[in-house]
């Protein structure tokens, strides 16, 4: 009774979750990759146009598709395209961390002249950063869990906004995130 009632608020409190999300998390998980790059491709369009802030979470997620589809080129552009968005948005820490993380997994699929391209391009975005001082989060941050309950994203507690010491926000749909101490 308990649990079905506080799931029942769990759903209140989220926003409006868009179906093509949901479904671009799902074929991402499922390996369809080319499908999930041209539904976070949209996704990138539409958010862009309306100057939303997830535009540039839309083009990375799109860029990662397109690049574990085989389709490095395309990839690339969306990845640098996120990459400067956030730059443009003054949004520094997430340059660095994304960006990071980003050349880390092009390395391991061993994609050298794409990892340093995205290098690179993180130099002429970066030119004098210092990570200690970007984006404060809470101090002992709880455990998160790894994908968003509402929409199915991947949830990474360096990249996400923080609402309290306790909750996050998803980068993808917005949905309050609850991390376990
Ligand atoms: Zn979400």
């Amino acid at each position: 009774m308990r649990r079905g009632f506080g799931r029942l608020l769990r759903r209140a409190f989220a926003p409006d979750v868009p179906p093509l999300l949901r479904r671009a998390n799902e074929m991402f998980m499922a390996g369809d990759y080319a499908g999930a790059a041209s539904a976070f491709e949209q996704l990138a369009r539409a958010a862009e146009a309306r100057g939303g802030p997830r535009a540039p979470f839309f083009h990375v997620q799109a860029g990662r598709a397109f690049v574990l589809a085989g389709q490095t080129v395309t990839g690339v552009d969306h990845l640098q395209r996120g990459l400067g968005l956030f730059a443009v948005r003054g949004q520094l820490g997430k340059v660095f961390n994304i960006g990071n993380r980003i050349v880390g997994e092009l390395r391991q699929r061993n994609l050298t002249k794409e990892a340093d391209q995205i290098a690179a391009y993180m130099k002429t975005l970066l030119p004098a950063f210092d990570p200690a001082t970007a984006s404060p989060s809470p101090a002992k941050k709880p455990t998160l869990p790894t994908h968003c309950p509402s929409c199915g994203a991947p949830v990474r507690s360096d990249e996400v906004d923080w609402m309290d010491d306790a909750t996050a926000e998803c980068s993808f749909c917005g949905s309050p995130v609850r991390g376990e101490n």
